[in-house]
């Protein structure tokens, strides 16, 4: 399961039910297509969240390349 990284939710990635995003060289799974939609507004907000929690190696790169 991944986690939907705008509402947190488990989403089977296998068949996500809002699709999926590539976003940094990562794949992002939507719970539905209102989450998958926000997320591609402002994809920033939510994976600055995940580099945070989660940290996948690389969202950290984006962060100190645009400062
Ligand atoms: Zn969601």
């Amino acid at each position: 399961m991944a986690s939907d990284p705008v509402c947190q939710k488990q989403v089977d990635e296998t068949n996500p039910p809002g699709g999926k995003v590539r976003f940094w060289g990562k794949l992002f799974f939507f719970c539905s297509e209102a989450c998958r939609s926000a997320f591609r507004h402002e994809p920033q907000k939510f994976t600055s969240e995940t580099a945070e929690g989660k940290a996948p190696p690389y969202s950290k790169v984006p962060d100190d390349w645009r400062s």
